[in-house]
């Protein structure tokens, strides 16, 4: 991942390292603070971001949930993520809106002050089935319990739960984490979404422990259309074992196929027929391949 040299924050366009806050911020000492991960895409119409809209949604959802008044309206933000890419040059990326307590304070009591947002962009080179499926190991770490914070929303500090779970599964040399929730389902892995295919019929663990994916909605809607029956419902780890093609899907990660999970191969070992036919489809929509899907598409020149 290479970051751009520029950054938005609150409202201009400043060089990267002036991009900088205390580190005595409660977000940076209790993670509190709330962030999304958007790609933009080349496509024959120009540079485009996928599914901002949802993404904004969520990044506000993720504000309430913290108590955070946003100063900034989902346009400006809009407006500085678009002007952000042009500027860069870059064609092809990802982006990342943070939101923060920047001043020092020690206590956890901190109503009222202010949220300072701020957008990086960067480049992160896609991981997706052209190189190979990869292996996942089911974890210890269990998902954070849903009664404990909003799970539902992009809070930093959640993602503690997220790095223990990927540590724990690269010591024994396994690519990714699958966490399973507190009731012991399959939830998902350390930053993306999981789906299992099993004749022909795609699964992913309904909602409740997990974060609600813009790439999970995507391929729900895109399988559907498709033809393909989708069901949203508990998995247990020996249904997961059993089927014949898992994937993992998340906005850095698109589609990546999983064909090892513990000591068990998944399928044939090989990236499956549905996981295949799904990564085409979700390429030709987010490079605007596909009419039927272009407003999920923000022109960055528009
Ligand atoms: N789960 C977690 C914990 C994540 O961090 C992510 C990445 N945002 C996802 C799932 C996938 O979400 P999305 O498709 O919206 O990127």
């Amino acid at each position: 991942m290479a970051l751009s040299q520029i950054a938005w924050k609150d409202g201009k366009i400043i060089p990267l390292e002036e991009a900088v806050m205390s580190i005595f911020s409660s977000s940076v000492q209790y993670g509190w603070s709330g962030f999304e991960g958007i790609r933009f895409y080349d496509t024959e119409r120009g540079v485009a971001i996928f599914r901002l809209r949802a993404h904004l949604e969520r990044l506000d959802y993720t504000a309430r949930a913290l108590g955070m008044a946003v100063p900034y309206l989902p346009e400006d933000l809009s407006r500085g993520m678009k002007k952000l890419i042009r500027e860069s040059k870059m064609r092809e990326g990802y982006i990342r809106p943070s939101m923060i307590y920047p001043y020092p304070e020690l206590g956890i009591s901190f109503e009222g002050r202010g949220v300072s947002v701020a957008i990086a962009i960067a480049s992160w080179e896609k991981k997706p089935a052209n190189k190979g499926p990869v292996t996942a190991k089911i974890v210890r770490t269990v998902r954070i319990h849903p009664g404990s914070t909003d799970v539902t929303a992009k809070i930093g500090g959640h993602y503690v739960n997220s790095i223990l779970a990927l540590r724990e599964a690269k010591k024994e040399k396994f690519y990714e984490a699958i966490l399973l929730d507190h009731r012991g389902f399959v939830a998902e892995a350390s930053a993306a979404n999981i789906f299992m295919v099993k004749n022909w019929v795609l699964t992913t663990p309904s909602l409740g422990s997990i974060l609600p994916g813009i790439t999970r909605d995507t391929i729900i809607r895109l399988a559907r259309d498709f033809g393909y029956e989708v069901r949203e419902k508990d998995i247990s780890e020996a249904e997961l074992l059993a089927s014949d093609e898992v994937f993992l899907c998340g906005t850095a990660m698109e589609i990546l196929p999983i064909n090892k999970i513990n000591e068990t191969i998944i399928g044939n070992g090989m990236t499956g027929g549905m996981t295949l036919q799904l990564l085409r489809l979700f390429s030709d929509v987010v490079h605007g391949r596909n009419p039927k899907y272009l407003t999920w598409l923000t022109f960055v020149n528009s």
